[in-house]
């Protein structure tokens, strides 16, 4: 099997936010992490600046300029949440780019093409709308990858699953009317921004096609282990999508200090191991996109085992997982909307 590939850029460390929670230290954290384990094995290379063609195909144009001309003038905040600098507007077009040239990179055609991939960079982008920065996002990198793969790589259709402790209003705002983006994400209720109830299923061709999985405050490895053990992985299955992409954020950990979750850095690589079984079923690619994760320790450690547990492919042990009541639940509300018995 070829390298598992991994996309990254300094131009990270230029996005300037001052004692934010996002900040560069973020970054120095997990590639000090990989680069003590020697990347991995992982074929490591840096990330292009994304195509303004590609941005604009899931945000408004004059997005883009405003958030350029802003950080040119020396930026400033944009939010309350969200503060850029001179710098930021170079990393935001490689945090998009990393995930175009993920996307590339996975689905190039070539015979040799790895099955999985990262693209790790700041700022993140879940929050990110089709026309307004917002929560540390300026531009949805994953939505980005997601339409690429449609517009470039012949996909015809893409699932991406969030599991960053915060719902992602920005990827559910972009794909909310569209059948060819199945959007999933597990997220803490009530918590920043206030979106993503289990009612909010899409609109018009795209109803049903968002999935929305709002879990309580102080939920742990057993709840969000088996909502993608008998939610998220039955629902990829049935969607059949040519592609995975994971919003990987790290902010569900027991120590992250901006949400209340309990998940452990073995949670996060069981839930890697998950979707990577369901993707090799599938027998299509698997994406990680890194989001939020705030405590450097678990955010590190929490990274390197999805990497780990992704990277051993097959081999990676599967955990047995029981049905929660909240993830038994889910499976109710989505066979009686229309969805294939997940059980
Ligand atoms: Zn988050």
């Amino acid at each position: 099997m070829p390298a598992p590939v991994l996309f990254h850029h300094p131009s990270s460390l230029e996005h300037d936010t001052g004692g934010h929670p996002e900040n560069a230290r973020r970054i120095v954290a997990i590639e000090r992490a990989l680069d003590e384990r020697d990347w991995l094995g992982w074929d490591v290379r840096q990330s292009p600046a994304a195509p303004r063609a590609a941005i604009a195909s899931v945000h408004a144009p004059q997005h883009i300029d405003r958030i350029e001309a802003f950080c040119r003038r020396g930026g400033g905040m944009i939010d309350m949440d969200t503060i850029v600098s001179p710098g930021s507007f170079e990393a935001a077009l490689h945090a998009a780019g990393g995930c175009v040239a993920l996307v590339d990179a996975l689905m190039g055609g070539s015979a040799d093409a790895p099955v999985v991939g990262a693209s790790l960079h700041r700022p993140p982008g879940h929050h990110a709308e089709p026309a307004q920065a917002m929560g540390f996002c300026l531009f949805d990198n994953i939505a980005v990858g997601a339409q690429h793969a449609l517009d470039a790589r012949g996909a015809r259709r893409v699932l991406i699953f969030d599991w960053d402790v915060h719902h992602g209003n920005g990827t559910n705002a972009i794909f909310h009317a569209r059948d060819d983006v199945l959007f999933c994400s597990i997220h803490q209720s009530p918590l920043y921004p206030g979106t993503g109830p289990a009612s909010d299923v899409g609109s018009g061709p795209g109803e049903g096609f968002t999935v929305n999985l709002p879990v309580p405050a102080g939920s742990g490895d057993d709840v969000f282990l088996s909502h993608v053990a008998h939610v998220v992985a039955p629902l990829a299955l049935a969607y059949e999508p040519d592609l995975i992409l994971l919003s990987a954020g790290y902010d569900a950990h027991a120590d992250d200090p901006l949400a209340s979750c309990l998940v452990t850095d073995s949670g996060f690589a069981e839930m890697a191991a998950l979707m990577r079984a369901c993707a090799a079923e599938l027998g299509v690619p698997l994406g990680i996109v890194l989001e939020g994760g705030y405590d450097l320790g678990a955010l590190s450690r929490s990274l390197v085992a999805t990497l780990e547990a992704v990277g051993a492919g097959e081999r990676a042990p599967l955990p047995a997982v029981g049905v929660h009541p909240l993830a038994l639940r889910a499976q109710e509300r989505l066979a009686a909307s229309g969805w294939p018995a997940l059980a």
